[in-house]
């Protein structure tokens, strides 16, 4: 796996709202996204993963504010940058060529009255003003059957095709510029289980091709199980803990991470007893003390609801691709 950082993201803390009215929803994140891989990002719904996803490209709308932290880009073979401090101009250049992003409902976003192939050659034109006609038709005709869509289809309109195939236009949207990074906000829930696992399946492919790498949102840690390189698991706004997939699967240290993977039916493999979360994620306006996992976990003792468990390599595995924040005895940082 290769380890070469292509985004790091810095003490990341996002608030919604100003002065006394504000609340932390995304406190002291980071997380590396490598150069080559997937990496999924998991949690309830409310945790913060979109807001994370808004902040680092500065697409977060008001009243998100980015109140700390930064997010370092490195370009292939040029020197790293931080987003955080690039212009508006700047910025419009790097969300699409650089890093690029199908956000939840995206499917949905298409223009019902242009033709796919119509749709993608704007986003060309737009950005790559100086390539020939002609080469953006072949550029557009190559990234729709990169995807699957059929040349028969191309010059369909959104409405004539089914969902999947919708998506699979957003996915060859992102694609088109060749950037990166791409992010995928869960793109796919509106689809059937199924379809999800043929377009994570073709996503994946298409990155072994490509060489992108990948931040896949979603709060199905199943899928990511199967697709990701590696997993982070946020909880009330922080990263509790980041392993590789197989390992999480394996041996997850966080109980909330334990807690999630009963959540859902594991795709392939034994079967899991389902039992979910009790309880319900936080409130923003009324954080829990200490570990914010406390009233929900079936471990929690006396430091867990006075002390805030910082994320660190846990002692009893002490393997750096894993962190974890909790107090539980052979799970606190090595010192
Ligand atoms: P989902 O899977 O439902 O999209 P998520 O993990 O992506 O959830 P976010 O949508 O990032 O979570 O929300 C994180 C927290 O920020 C939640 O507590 C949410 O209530 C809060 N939040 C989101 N948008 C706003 C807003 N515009 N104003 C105030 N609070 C907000
Ligand atoms: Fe549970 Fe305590 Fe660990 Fe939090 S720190 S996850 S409450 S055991």
């Amino acid at each position: 796996m290769p380890k070469e950082p292509v985004l790091e993201i810095r003490n990341f803390n996002v608030d919604y709202g100003l002065g006394d009215q504000a609340v932390r929803a995304i406190r002291d994140v980071t997380l590396t996204l490598h150069r080559g891989e997937v990496l999924g990002l998991a949690g309830e719904s409310g945790s913060g993963k979109s807001t994370l996803a808004y902040g680092v490209t500065r697409l977060l709308p008001p009243p998100g504010v980015i109140s700390g932290g930064s997010v370092i880009y490195h370009p292939p073979g040029d020197q790293p940058y931080d987003v955080m401090a690039l212009s508006p101009a700047e910025l419009r250049k790097f969300r699409w060529a650089e890093t690029s992003i199908v956000f939840q409902g995206a499917m949905n976003s298409l223009n019902p009255v242009h033709k796919v192939s119509t749709q993608m050659l704007d986003v060309i034109r737009a950005h790559e003003p100086q390539l020939s006609g002609p080469a953006r038709v072949a550029r557009a005709q190559e990234m729709l059957k990169l995807v699957g869509i059929s040349a028969d289809r191309m010059d369909a309109y959104p409405h004539q095709l089914s969902g999947g195939m919708r998506q699979r236009v957003m996915i060859g949207m992102a694609l088109v510029l060749e950037p990166q990074i791409v992010i995928m906000d869960e793109p796919t829930t509106a689809l059937d289980v199924v379809m999800q696992r043929q377009i994570l399946a073709q996503l994946v492919e298409l990155r072994e091709r490509l060489g992108f790498s990948v931040l896949f949102i979603t709060h199905d840690l199943s899928l990511l199980v199967e697709f990701s390189d590696r997993i982070a698991i946020m909880y009330g706004g922080r990263i509790v803990e980041q392993a590789r997939s197989a390992d999480l699967y394996k041996d997850s240290l966080h109980p909330y991470s334990e807690g999630l993977l009963k959540s859902f039916p594991a795709l392939r493999g034994p079967r899991r007893e389902l039992s979910g979360i009790p309880g319900s994620p936080p409130d923003l306006r009324g954080m829990p003390t200490g570990c914010s996992f406390h009233p929900r976990c079936p471990h929690a003792f006396d430091r867990c609801s006075t002390d805030i468990p910082v994320l660190g390599v846990p002692e009893a595995r002490n393997d750096p691709n894993r962190s974890v924040a909790c107090w539980l005895p052979g799970r606190v940082p090595v010192a």
